[in-house]
């Protein structure tokens, strides 16, 4: 068995949507080996293999494995959380039992596509970024030929979720961004 067990250490509450939260849980062992054989057996994975990190789109919520820690992005509540742990733990400890009979995948498997950027973008095509609408930001933005931060309305607190999750997406993609992008 690769991983052990996980503990909910900090469960952050979500500004624009107090319903749901983010949740990060510590793993009591390093799960990185596995990460090539997720990638190459689930889809829409985005693998960062120089960073070691994974994350996973599953029903609209985001997950990222990192070596000693696993994050949670949009999620309804605490039973939620630990169902998807504990959903995740068994397919990590599966996926490495299985591990001599799966080729691994290195590569970034499912790039980020523009029409991920956009979906997590205000769409309101206000033009406050420079471009014409919000689809053209994103395929700027994914091309980086553009900064996140030029979008101003999404640093804004109504789009709070959306932003963490697209910084999210875009950071377990390679893309860099500041270490505080609202510059406070
Ligand atoms: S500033 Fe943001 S919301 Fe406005 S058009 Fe550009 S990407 Fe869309």
């Amino acid at each position: 068995m690769l991983l052990q067990s996980y503990k909910i250490t900090r469960i952050l509450p979500c500004l624009a949507d107090p319903e749901k939260i983010r949740v990060i849980a510590e793993i009591s062992d390093e799960i990185h080996e596995v990460f090539p054989y997720l990638n190459a057996t689930l889809k829409g994975c985005i693998y960062n293999h120089p960073a070691n990190t994974l994350t996973i789109k599953k029903d609209q919520k985001l997950i990222t494995l990192h070596v000693l820690h696993i994050t949670l992005a949009k999620i309804e509540d605490e039973n939620e959380a630990e169902e998807l742990l504990k959903w995740l733990k068994d397919l990590v400890n599966e996926t490495y039992e299985k591990r001599g009979q799966i080729e691994p995948n290195y590569s970034m498997a499912a790039e980020l596509k523009a029409l991920d950027i956009f979906k997590l973008l205000p769409g309101t095509n206000c033009k406050k970024c420079g471009e014409p609408t919000c689809l053209a930001f994103a395929v700027k933005l994914v091309g980086r030929d553009i900064e996140i931060t030029k979008c101003d309305p999404l640093f804004s607190e109504k789009y709070q979720e959306k932003r963490d999750v697209l910084i999210e997406l875009l950071r377990a993609a390679g893309f860099e961004i500041p270490q505080n992008p609202l510059g406070t």
